[in-house]
C-alpha cells in the first residue's frame, strides 16, 4: 500500500518537534533523582556507601529483591534516621564508632545508638558477602581457622549453630581477641564496637530481613548457603592484618 505524503510529512514533523522535548524531560528526571541524592548527603554527616555488587549478584543463594529492600530501605531507613536524630547534637561530625562508643549502654541514647551501630554493621556486613565467596579459605585466615576450630568444618558448624541459634534479631560474628579466632552472637543492633568482645573479622545478618522472602523461617538453611557460597574470605584475611 502506498504511504501518503501528507502522513509521512506530519510523522517526520512530531520525531522533530518532540524528540527534544522528550530528551529534556528525561533529563530533567535525572537532574531530580541526583539533586534528590545530594539532599540526603547534605542533610546529615552519615552517608549510606555505595552497595560494593550488583543486587543480584549473590543470587541464587540472596535474592535481588531481598538486597533491594535490604540495602535500599532498611539500610538507607539507619542511615537517614541517624542523620535526623544526631542533627544539633553534640554528636555531630563525629565518626560512626564514636558514636556506637558514646551512646552504647545508655537508655536515654538508645535510638542514636541502634541506627548508628545498625549502620556500621550493615556496612561491615555487605563486604562480609562476596559473589566469588564461600568454601574453605586459603592464606593466613584459612591457617587460623584450622588452628583455632580444629578444622574447617568445625568451623562452619559452629558459625551456623551460633547464628540459628540466636533468639530474635541479632548477629553472628568471627572476631579476633587475644590472638584467637572465635565465634560471638549479638543481640538486635550490638555489636564489637558497643561488647569490646574483639576485632570484627566477618558478620553475618540473622535478623529475619536479611532471609524471609527467600527461606522464610529456614534460618539455618540460607545460614549454611552464605558460609558455603558468599563469605569473603579476603576481607577477612584483610580484617585478621589491620
Ligand atoms: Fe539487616
Amino acid at each position: 500500500m502506498k504511504k501518503s505524503p501528507v502522513l509521512l510529512i506530519v510523522f517526520i514533523f512530531n520525531i522533530t518537534l518532540f524528540s527534544p522535548i522528550l530528551a529534556i524531560k528525561a533529563e530533567a528526571e535525572v537532574n531530580q533523582e541526583r539533586s534528590l541524592a545530594m539532599e540526603e548527603i547534605k542533610s546529615g554527616s552519615f552517608v549510606l556507601p555505595a552497595f560494593p555488587y550488583a543486587e543480584d549478584a549473590l543470587e541464587p543463594v540472596i535474592s535481588a529483591k531481598t538486597l533491594s529492600f535490604h540495602y535500599g530501605k532498611h539500610h538507607r531507613g539507619y542511615v537517614n534516621k541517624l542523620n535526623e536524630l544526631v542533627s544539633g547534637t553534640e554528636l555531630m561530625g563525629l565518626g560512626l564508632e564514636e558514636v556506637i562508643e558514646k551512646t552504647a549502654a545508655q537508655p536515654g541514647k538508645a535510638g542514636i545508638f541502634n541506627n548508628a551501630a545498625q549502620v556500621w554493621n550493615h556496612n561491615f556486613y555487605w563486604n562480609s558477602l562476596s559473589p566469588k565467596g564461600g568454601g574453605k579459605p586459603a592464606g593466613e585466615i584459612g591457617k587460623k581457622i584450622e588452628a583455632d576450630f580444629g578444622s574447617y568444618e568445625n568451623f562452619v558448624q559452629q558459625f551456623s549453630e551460633a547464628g540459628t541459634a540466636q533468639f530474635g534479631s541479632g548477629w553472628v560474628w568471627l572476631v579476633e581477641d587475644g590472638g584467637t579466632l572465635k565465634i560471638v552472637k549479638t543481640a538486635n543492633a550490638e555489636n564489637p564496637v558497643s561488647q569490646k568482645n574483639g576485632k570484627a573479622i566477618l558478620v553475618l545478618d540473622v535478623w529475619e530481613h536479611a532471609y524471609y522472602l527467600d527461606y522464610q523461617n529456614r534460618r539455618s538453611d540460607h545460614l549454611k548457603a552464605v558460609i558455603d557460597k558468599l563469605i569473603n574470605w579476603e576481607f577477612a584475611e584483610k580484617n585478621l592484618n589491620r
